[in-house]
């Protein structure tokens, strides 16, 4: 069936019409609140924030004993009015989450071949490294550009790149870290 311009319109009216008398026969906004409600039943409710990023929209955390069963944006928030983006939306993966590697992955210098490894053996890893880092390469004293003996405390070797993954305290935490260890090359994706 060909229609003109002016009888798509009319069809295209009369069908809204149509849904909208079927939403408001079925009552949908009440079969919606229900069907949340059912979700969330006897859930506990906490108040949080998202830990991406520093736009900090709130978030309403639900759990049944020790798991977190859902995570909406909080209506009350004044900038987002609930709304959260894809990545906040999909905050409980954090918790719940299958595909969360729970080992870490080596690939020893040369290999070709990623092995497995427990977790606390990649912490102590990472920390023997810095500190082997450190000890080796770190910049006590240098000469500035009259040839005076200044201090620096600067350490070049080690670079740190933020992540988008990581939440606004621990992006402060590193921060310390970084300057504590005299890390000069340290710097954020993101840059917020
Ligand atoms: S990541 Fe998205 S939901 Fe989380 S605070 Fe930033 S904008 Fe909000």
């Amino acid at each position: 069936m060909s229609l003109s311009r002016r009888e798509f319109f009319k069809h295209a009216g009369s069908a809204g019409v149509g849904a909208a008398v079927g939403v408001a026969t079925l009552g949908l906004e009440r079969v919606e609140a229900a069907a949340t409600t059912l979700r969330i039943k006897e859930a506990k409710v906490h108040t949080s924030v998202c830990p991406y990023c520093s736009v900090g929209c709130n978030q309403l955390v639900y759990s049944k004993g020790d798991s977190i069963i859902d995570i909406e944006g909080h209506p009350d928030t004044p900038h987002t009015l609930g709304k959260l983006c894809p990545k906040g939306a999909a905050t409980i993966q954090l918790s719940n989450n299958p595909l969360r590697p729970t080992k870490a992955l080596y690939r020893a210098p040369g290999s070709e071949k990623w092995e497995e490894k427990p977790i606390e053996w990649m912490y102590d890893e990472i920390a023997k490294r810095y500190y082997d880092t450190r000890e080796k390469y770190f910049i006590e004293r240098e000469k500035d550009k009259e040839g005076k003996d200044v201090v620096v405390n600067r350490l070049e070797a080690i670079a740190s790149l933020g992540s988008a993954c990581i939440d606004n305290e621990e992006c402060y935490l590193l921060t310390k870290f970084n300057r504590a260890f005299g890390i000069v090359y340290h710097e954020h994706q993101a840059r917020v």
